[in-house]
């Protein structure tokens, strides 16, 4: 018996299950889309939704077809179930949005490399939004940046959860290296502080924001 999260595949409440290829910032080719297409024919699978967090969810596949479903994506598909970095939103930034103040695909894909997968406590969610309009829904993501004029602005703490919390900002005018460098320093704070099942704002309340301000990243500038 598949259980919930094994081999990628998520219990549905009917019994069947979904899975959730992987494909960063839910930017698709249409080579991606004819994949997906083809295996939901294939296989028969009765809905295809598209997440909140940009991923396209193929729900209704029988315990016994999933090696065959992944073995049917394309090579290099992978995905991310559980409790670790489980989805990177990105709006379009200065790449395509003529507000944009920084490159907000840049460091979403370059976040997506180096975290996506990392096992922690609880699930994490990041965003990325190239200016204060906060389009990739920063102020309620676990981890996130926004663009504005000197660099980014790094904000900590939000979900929405059952008990929702805003974002705080953490630090700002942060390069692209920087703000990569303060995501490995925040999650890897929260990896070996957090109790399980605590998500980021939750320990920031614990620990109190100033101490965990002062602990992550001592040199940053702080807001
Ligand atoms: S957050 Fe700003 S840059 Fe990103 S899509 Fe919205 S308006 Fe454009």
């Amino acid at each position: 018996m598949l259980k919930d999260g094994e081999k990628g595949a998520v219990l549905q409440k009917d019994g069947s299950f979904a899975i959730v290829p992987h494909f960063p910032l839910g930017i698709v080719t249409p080579g991606d889309l004819r994949n997906v297409a083809d295996i939901a024919e294939k296989y028969e699978i009765p809905v295809l939704k598209i997440t909140s967090a940009s991923r396209i969810a193929m729900v209704g596949f029988k315990a016994e077809q999933i090696d065959d479903a992944w073995n049917d994506l394309e090579p290099g598909i992978g995905h991310a179930v559980g409790l670790c970095v489980r989805s990177i939103q990105a709006c379009p930034g200065t790449t395509l949005c003529r507000l944009g103040k920084q490159d907000a695909l840049g460091l979403g894909m370059e976040l997506d490399k180096r975290f996506h997968g990392l096992v922690l406590p609880n699930k994490c969610k990041l965003g990325v939004s190239g200016c204060m309009n906060n389009c990739a829904e920063t102020p309620i993501k676990d981890l996130g940046f926004v663009g504005k004029k000197k660099g980014w602005t790094v904000m900590v703490g939000g979900n929405a959860a059952s008990r929702p919390q805003l974002a705080q900002e953490l630090y700002k005018d942060l390069t692209d290296a920087q703000a990569l460098d303060v995501a490995d320093k925040v999650l890897h704070y929260f990896k070996e502080n957090a109790k399980k099942g605590e998500r980021i704002g939750r320990m920031m309340t614990r620990i109190g924001f100033e101490k965990f301000q002062a602990d992550v990243c001592p040199d940053c500038t702080i807001i």
